[in-house]
């Protein structure tokens, strides 16, 4: 196992990333692939200690087999890399767009951080506040450590669990494993047999833990506002290039801008493959689905271990758990770290997203967003594995020009 070099707090950094998730390792991947001798300007900081902690995390939790999206969405610059890894390993890639499996994507990822030397040069720490100075940052860091940074990337994923207001209103007690977000929830230590659970949301992520809470012998009944229908990817792949990418950024309005993202997203779907597996249960008898209904109203009646519930238009439910795969709400302002950020440098936002440079740039600052919240720039995908990939290129392009750089000052 490689030793993480440790940071002495006189040492002030180049390029500093916040987060080791996979849009931090596609940041790496694409820099380091342009300027091979850049790797000890870089580091990374994740309380983890580990890269990709939290997507491994997700995938096992929830018992995902493959990813989403096909084999080039991954953090390599170069996009067939991938496949090229694969080589032995081609049952890997799932039909019918080359899906790699959880596994393969993994092992993968560990190669290039293993290949681009990355995982010494990773902080086990969480950045707290970045306060900019007259040139560069200073970070401060969950250790109650402070560092100085010239230029700061953000690959934090972020986002706050979104709760329906019913929640906020449960007059009840309840034990916590009653009531969880799909982020709580981990199938692995999971026991139901013979539960009653009802998921609420339309999306994939509904659908894998209603597939593991059935394979586990409870009867789940999956609830939307909507209608459950099949999509194979988040959005439509021509957000990926200029088909529609270039519509959206010759639109200078950035509320439209937000409509279009949040339109294109067009709240959560299930891939054909789980919608499949879904009706066989269902066939079976082990899962139900409940559209266009919405909860009013929880209680927790602790006699019968089983939440009461009542739905928008009279339905009544009564089910032993209740999961919440709502998803995530991403603000700028929520981010407790860039309060200061927001402060001395303000700029525009909109619901909750920043509007940066078209460079991925908070004002005039050498700071760059990635991930959701560059979503007014990179589109749709933002979040996802290309959207990672989009920015990167867009990052790095500006991070490699030459320029002449002139000694921190504190301000
Ligand atoms: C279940 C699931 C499946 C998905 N499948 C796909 C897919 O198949 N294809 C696809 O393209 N997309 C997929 N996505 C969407 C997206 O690619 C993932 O959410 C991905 O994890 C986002 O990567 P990230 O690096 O932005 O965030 P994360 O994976 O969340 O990594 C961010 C890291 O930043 C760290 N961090 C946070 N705050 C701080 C801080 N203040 N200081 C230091 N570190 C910090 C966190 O600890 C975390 O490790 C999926 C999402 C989910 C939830």
């Amino acid at each position: 196992m490689t030793e993480i070099t440790p940071l002495k707090s006189s040492e002030f950094i180049d390029i500093a990333v916040i987060g080791a998730g996979p849009h931090a390792l596609t940041f790496a991947a694409y820099l380091l692939q342009k300027r091979k001798s850049w790797g000890d300007r870089l580091r990374f900081f994740d309380p983890s200690g580990v890269w990709l902690s939290h997507w491994r995390r997700q995938f096992a939790a929830l018992e995902i087999p493959h990813l989403r999206s096909p084999a080039v969405h991954n953090p390599a610059a170069n996009p067939f890399a991938l496949r090229d890894f694969a080589q032995d390993r081609f049952p890997e890639l799932y039909p019918p767009y080359d899906l790699p499996s959880t596994k393969l994507f993994a092992d993968f990822c560990d190669r290039l951080i293993q290949d681009h030397q990355l995982q010494n040069r990773l902080i086990p720490t969480a950045v707290e506040n970045i306060v900019p100075l007259a040139k560069g940052f200073c970070l401060w860091l969950g250790d109650g450590s402070k560092v100085l940074a010239r230029r700061v990337v953000v690959a934090n994923g972020g986002g706050q669990k979104f709760l329906p207001d019913w929640v906020n209103q449960i007059a009840t007690p309840y034990p916590d494993d009653r009531l969880q977000h799909s982020s709580q929830v981990d199938l692995r230590n999971l026991y139901c047999r013979g539960e009653n659970i009802l998921i609420i949301g339309s999306g994939l992520t509904s659908g894998h833990l209603a597939i593991g809470a059935a394979n586990r012998g409870a009867k789940v009944t999956m609830m939307a506002r909507r209608v459950f229908y099949e999509k194979f990817f988040d959005a439509d792949p021509g957000w990926l290039g200029p088909k529609y990418l270039k519509d959206f950024h010759a639109n200078s309005c950035w509320q439209s801008r937000w409509q279009t993202v949040v339109g294109a997203r067009n709240g959560g779907s299930l891939t054909p493959e789980v919608l499949t597996q879904l009706r066989r249960l269902k066939a079976e008898g082990k899962v139900e689905f409940i559209e266009n209904c919405e909860i009013q109203k929880a209680q927790w009646q602790e006699s019968i271990s089983a939440w009461d519930i009542n739905c928008h238009g009279g339905e009544k439910l009564m089910s032993n758990r209740l999961w919440l795969a709502t998803g995530f709400t991403l603000q700028v302002q929520q981010q407790q770290f860039l309060q200061t950020m927001l402060q001395k440098h303000p700029i525009p936002i909109v619901n909750g997203l920043p509007v940066l440079s078209t460079h991925l740039r908070w004002g005039n600052q050498e700071l760059y967003l990635m991930g959701g919240l560059a979503a007014l720039q990179v589109g749709p995908t933002a979040r996802n594995l290309s959207g990672a990939r989009m920015a990167s290129e867009l990052i790095v392009d500006t991070l490699i020009k030459p320029r002449t750089f002139q000694p921190l000052l504190v301000a």
